[in-house]
C-alpha cells in the first residue's frame, strides 16, 4: 500500500483556471483509491472540511484559500480505456482525473461518435460527471453508461440514470451541497463507431469554433452564469451593455469577446474583485431584464458567507 503525502500551506491560484486563491492549509493528491481513503481518514482526524478539485476550470477560489483539505484529482486517477460490447458499441472507461480534451481526443481517435463536444472543455472527467458539463447541444449525460464513486469508505458504482444528471448538475453535487464527500472515480461511455476522418476534423471545427468566440488566452472558469430559461446569458449581459465592462481596474473585467465569460485579465484579480464583478452583472441585468442569473461558477473557500 503506497503512502499519501499531504502537503501544509499549498498556494491554490496555480490549481484554478481563474488565477486567484489563497493558499489551502492541506493539500494532497491521492495517486489511487487506498490514498484517497487515506486523505480522508488524515481529515477526520484533524477534523478539516474538504473540498475535492479536479482541474479548477469552474472554481473561483476565495483569497482567503480553504481552511482545510485539498484533495485533487489528477491525472495519477486519470487511466483510460476501451472494450467492445456485445451490442456492437465502444465502452469507454476514464478516470476522474483523466482531462475531458484526453477523453474526447481518444474517443475520436477510436472512431467514436458522440465525445466530440468535450475536446475543447478544460476539466477533468470527475469535474465533468459532476456538473454534467456539456456543449454544442451534447452533455456528459448523453453517453454515461455508468459511474463508480468513493463515498465515506465504501465504493459504488450507479446507472447513468441514477446520476440525476440534468443542466449542469448531477446527483453529485447535490450529494456535496448536503454536506456528503462523495468522490467520482471514473465514468464508462458508451459510444457508436463512426466516419473517424469526420470525428476528428468535427473535433477540429469545434476547437476552431472556440478559439474564434471565447476568450481562451485570458483566465476566467469558462461561463459565469447558467443559462437562464428562456434566454441566453451573455445576450442579456450585452443588451445591459456590460460587454467589455470593468467596475475598476483590477483585472477583472466582463470579456470584450464574449459576455457571458468574465475574465481575470493577467491574472492581477483578485477573488473578491471578481465576486463584485459578478454580483453587479446579476444586480444591473436583472435591473434591465428581471431575469435573476444563476452562478455556474462555484465558490470556493470563504466569502463572507456568501456561496
Ligand atoms: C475556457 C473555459 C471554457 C469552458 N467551457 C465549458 C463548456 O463548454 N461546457 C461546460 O460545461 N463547461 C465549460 N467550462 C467549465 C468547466 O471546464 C467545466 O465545468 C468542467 O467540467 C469542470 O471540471 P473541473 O475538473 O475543472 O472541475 P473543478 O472546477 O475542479 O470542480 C468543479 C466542481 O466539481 C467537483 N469535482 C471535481 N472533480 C470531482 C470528483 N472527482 N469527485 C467529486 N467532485 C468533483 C468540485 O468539488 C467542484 O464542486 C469551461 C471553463 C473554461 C475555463
Amino acid at each position: 500500500m503506497s503512502d499519501l503525502s499531504v502537503s501544509e500551506n499549498v498556494s491554490l491560484r496555480s490549481f484554478s483556471t481563474f488565477r486567484t486563491g489563497g493558499p489551502a492549509k492541506y493539500f494532497a493528491e491521492p495517486s489511487n483509491e487506498d490514498e484517497l481513503t487515506q486523505a480522508f481518514a488524515f481529515a477526520r482526524e484533524k477534523g478539516l472540511e474538504v473540498f475535492v478539485l479536479g482541474n479548477g476550470s469552474n472554481c473561483l477560489i476565495s483569497d482567503n484559500g480553504f481552511n482545510g483539505l485539498v484533495i485533487r484529482i489528477g491525472k495519477q486517477m486519470g487511466q483510460i480505456s476501451s472494450e467492445e460490447g456485445p451490442d456492437g458499441l465502444t465502452y469507454v472507461t476514464a478516470g476522474a482525473g483523466c482531462l475531458l480534451s484526453r477523453f474526447g481526443n481518444f474517443c475520436a481517435d477510436l472512431g467514436l461518435e458522440g465525445a466530440e463536444f468535450a475536446c475543447g472543455i478544460p476539466g477533468t472527467v470527475g469535474g465533468a460527471v459532476f456538473m454534467n458539463a456539456g456543449a454544442y447541444g451534447r452533455e456528459i449525460k448523453d453517453i454515461a453508461v455508468s459511474v463508480r464513486y468513493w463515498e465515506d469508505g465504501e465504493i459504488k458504482e450507479i446507472s447513468a440514470s441514477e446520476c440525476g444528471f440534468a443542466y449542469r448538475t448531477s446527483i453529485f453535487d447535490r450529494k456535496n451541497a448536503n454536506g456528503s464527500n462523495a468522490v467520482i472515480l471514473s465514468l464508462k461511455a458508451a459510444m457508436p463507431k463512426g466516419d473517424r476522418e469526420k470525428i476528428l476534423a468535427y473535433c477540429e471545427e469545434l476547437r476552431q469554433k472556440r478559439t474564434a468566440s471565447q476568450p481562451l488566452d485570458v483566465p476566467s472558469a469558462g461561463s459565469t452564469f447558467k443559462r437562464p430559461e428562456d434566454h441566453f446569458a451573455a445576450k442579456l449581459i450585452e443588451d445591459s451593455g456590460l460587454k467589455g465592462f470593468a467596475l475598476d481596474d483590477s483585472g477583472a473585467q466582463v470579456s470584450p469577446k464574449h459576455a457571458g465569460f468574465v475574465v481575470n485579465n493577467n491574472g492581477t484579480a483578485k477573488a473578491e474583485d471578481i465576486l463584485k464583478l459578478i454580483d453587479y452583472i446579476s444586480g444591473k441585468v436583472y435591473e434591465d431584464s428581471g431575469v435573476r442569473l444563476e452562478k455556474e461558477v462555484r465558490l470556493i473557500g470563504e466569502f463572507g458567507g456568501k456561496r
